[in-house]
């Protein structure tokens, strides 16, 4: 279909690919394992699912999970740490012999969802996607903002609690640190070893206390497992009120699997903690936090509509 693109979302341990039209359908959608090794076996991989999912002429989308600077070099990779300093958008570019936009995963879930899913019409957004990690992307008078180097909108790493629990980034309390799937499972289990869990929650006989246990519990009404969740939801809204008082956006999304799986028992306080920190506060109104409304597909639909912006210059 002309004006079609392949997406590519690049994760730790899968690839995610399909085929979007110009009006932000997924089609072909599939996954394969992420390739061990380095640039060559990545740039093997993504060529080949370009050339197996569509025409010669479809330029790539590809959202990966780190810093990737505005020459399209890898600068940070916790998940691959492999392909730091590795050159992957010209590479891509010559291996699929078409133009090759590549961006951090989290901002073209921030495309994905400004132009098909919970930010459409808006014009603007921020985006936090709460995982493993919380991932952030910023559109602003409908561009993508990628900052001075490709580093910006990393909004899971704005420091909320100095002095807070350790963030993989080096930092204390940054956003991350309170309010990711990892994070979550972490408040879990040092709840549980405090003896503060009640004997009867799922959460004190799990064998392997993740963060999916926690919102499993919660959805069932668990009180210590919406105690947690209502302790991370606290937090990305006090985050979330220095993104609003920043940015001052349409909406804020979150989207990612913890998002999901805890939906309001994480939005709710979050609101609550926003509404009271957001400048101008009671008078002025938070911007509305929003669940996603793409999903796990949101990364695979931003990537491919974000290659009808470079086309289009
Ligand atoms: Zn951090």
């Amino acid at each position: 279909m002309a004006d079609a693109s392949v997406a590519v979302d690049i994760g730790g341990t899968k690839i995610a690919a399909g085929v979007v039209d110009a009006d932000g359908t997924l089609r072909a959608h599939q996954r394969q394992p992420t390739p061990a090794g380095g640039l060559a076996e990545l740039v093997e991989a993504v060529t080949g699912l370009a050339r197996k999912l569509g025409d010669a002429r479809m330029p790539v989308g590809v959202g990966f999970p780190g810093f990737i600077d505005l020459a399209g070099t890898v600068r940070s990779a916790p998940n691959l740490p492999a392909l730091v300093g590795a050159p992957l958008q010209p590479r891509l570019e010559a291996g699929c012999g078409v133009g090759v936009t590549v961006v951090n995963d989290a901002d073209a879930a921030a495309w994905g969802e400004l132009c098909r899913g919970a930010g459409r019409g808006g014009g603007g957004l921020a985006m936090l996607t709460l995982g493993t990690g919380v991932g952030g992307g910023l559109v602003v008078n409908g561009r993508l903002v990628r900052g001075a180097h490709g580093a910006a909108g990393e909004l899971g790493h704005i420091i909320i609690d100095e002095g807070g629990p350790l963030c993989g980034c080096g930092n204390h309390g940054c956003l991350e640190a309170h309010a990711s799937g990892t994070a979550i499972a972490r408040k879990a289990r040092e709840a549980v070893a405090a003896g503060e869990v009640a004997a009867g929650s799922p959460l004190a006989s799990a064998a392997d206390l993740g963060g999916e246990v926690v919102t499993a519990a919660g959805a069932e009404g668990d009180r210590d497992a919406l105690a947690i969740l209502a302790d991370a939801g606290f937090w990305l809204g006090v985050g979330v009120a220095s993104i609003a008082n920043a940015v001052d956006p349409p909406a804020i999304v979150v989207g990612g699997g913890a998002a999901v799986g805890a939906g309001e028992a994480l939005l709710a306080p979050a609101r609550r903690a926003c509404a009271q920190r957001v400048l101008g506060a009671p008078s002025r109104e938070p911007p509305p936090l929003r669940p996603g409304e793409l999903g796990e597909h949101a990364g695979l639909v931003g990537a491919g509509l974000l290659t009808r912006l470079e086309a289009a210059g």
